[in-house]
């Protein structure tokens, strides 16, 4: 495998779960957790601990009996959210506290009411409180890509540190387009002093579609970990999709350098499982896991598969954990696929 690893930080459990009709049961969550264990995926954000008593109880099954990966708990810049948080969390395997405050000046005006020097003493606070309980701290800047970056710039400085070790570069509302994210990330990575004892993660929407190239295109500026889902299931238009991603870095392993853990073989069935709980099916031309992805009508394209699979194909259908057939009969195949 090429490059540095990429952590895939999975958080189908907590903003894939924020999507409209998909809440999910203890044991709905503890099954996907399962399985996000098979597909080895490095974090698992289980929930949002402090937003209800069933939140708590579910992040708390999953950091009590899941093992072999890192369970996170999201919070608010406040000690109440970050204790229960912790009280959540703490029985995992090297949990992670997450931490959130917004950054931009809309959110800080409208949302908070607060100014650019209390976000920055809140956010040193908090962190400096999640650090009495663990060194796995993330912290994200709430509408990052919104905000003045010089800004965004000093809030993860001092919150680096104060103790954290993963800083999150949050497109909140999906409105950054995918040079521009490359060119945020580069600015970070340069600005920021000390952001080489810390890992510099992104988290983007889907409002424009866009989700998946600006993660890419965040990983080859510099960003080492991507927070996605499951079928990119999210708030509004969703999250990163964790298959698209994953199965781009791959196959164009060429172009970006850098490698994921993630076993593809389980895709196809996490998939499956995450349409089944929420009840979210993906639709049929939906890339890698939809159920057109790797169907093949036409006679021409069918006639060259069926002689050189790679003629039509850039990925094998049983990388993902597909064994079925690849061609459909319809009305523009041809002789050869009949036969
Ligand atoms: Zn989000």
């Amino acid at each position: 495998m090429s490059g540095d690893k990429i952590i895939i930080f999975d958080t189908t459990l907590r903003d894939g779960e924020q999507s409209p009709g998909a809440s999910m049961n203890m044991q709905e969550k503890f099954r996907l957790a399962q399985q996000l264990v098979k597909l080895n995926v490095d974090v698992i954000e289980a929930g949002f601990p402090i937003a209800s008593k069933g939140d708590f109880d579910c992040v708390k099954n999953i950091a009590d009996h899941i093992r072999d990966v890192r369970v996170a708990g999201l919070c608010r810049c406040n000690k109440k959210d970050i204790d229960v948080a912790w009280d959540a969390l703490k029985n995992g395997e090297d949990p992670r506290i997450h931490a959130f405050l917004a950054t931009s000046d809309i959110h800080l005006k409208y949302k908070l009411k607060k100014t650019r020097e209390q976000i920055l003493e809140l956010a040193v606070a908090s962190i400096k409180h999640a650090a009495k309980y663990t060194s796995n701290i993330e912290f994200s800047a709430e509408d990052a890509t919104r905000s003045d970056l010089d800004f965004v710039c000093k809030v993860f400085e001092a919150v680096i540190d104060a103790g954290a070790t993963t800083v999150n570069f949050p497109d909140t509302t999906g409105y950054a387009m995918p040079d521009e994210h490359a060119a945020q990330i580069k600015y970070l990575m340069g600005k920021i002093p000390n952001i080489d004892k810390a890992i510099l993660s992104v988290h983007c929407h889907n409002d424009l579609g866009l989700a998946v190239a600006n993660s890419l295109a965040a990983v080859k500026a510099g960003a080492r970990q991507v927070e996605c889902t499951i079928n990119g299931i999210g708030e509004r238009a969703g999250n990163t999709a964790m298959e698209e991603f994953v199965m781009a870095v791959r196959t164009r392993a060429d172009l970006m350098d850098v490698h994921t853990k993630v076993v593809t073989e389980q895709i196809h069935t996490a998939s499956r499982l995450v349409s089944t709980i929420t009840g979210m099916f993906v639709q049929p031309n939906k890339a890698i896991v939809g159920a057109n992805a790797f169907l093949h009508e036409s006679g021409v394209h069918q006639d060259g598969v069926l002689k050189e699979r790679t003629t039509y194909e850039i990925i094998n259908p049983s990388d993902i954990g597909l064994s079925k057939g690849n061609i459909v009969l319809g009305k523009h195949s041809g002789r050869h696929a009949l036969k």
